[in-house]
């Protein structure tokens, strides 16, 4: 399954984290919801193969742990997303369609 591109209207945000907007549902450990809005990770699917962390140009993820999440230990955090310029290529390499990217989402909270 892959990330809602609707997320922001199926979803609430629910919290905030290292400047960016976490979008519910969240039920810690398990279920982790989906981080960020202009570069959003489904941290429920995400399996942290880092390939967004290795290919960025720019740097927008950070690996943040996550022990007792189902999928895996940590996440692909897109602690910097508003240094994003939307190149495609964190979604084009994600495994399992975690990421979506779209510049008209606004960035900050
Ligand atoms: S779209 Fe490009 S610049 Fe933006 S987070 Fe993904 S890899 Fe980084």
């Amino acid at each position: 399954m892959a990330i809602d591109p609707q997320f922001e209207e199926n979803r609430e945000v629910v919290d905030e984290h290292e400047g960016h907007r976490v979008w519910g549902p969240v039920d810690e450990p398990e279920t982790l919801g989906i981080h960020g809005t202009h570069v959003a990770v489904d941290f429920d699917i995400c399996l942290a193969d880092g390939a967004c962390l290795e290919d960025c140009p720019v740097d927008v993820f950070e690996w943040v742990d996550t022990p007792g999440h189902p999928e895996s230990e940590r996440k692909a955090d897109p602690a910097n997303e508003a240094n994003c310029i939307d190149c495609m290529l964190c979604v084009d390499v994600c495994p399992v369609d975690a990421i979506d990217v779209d510049g008209s989402r606004e960035t900050r909270i």
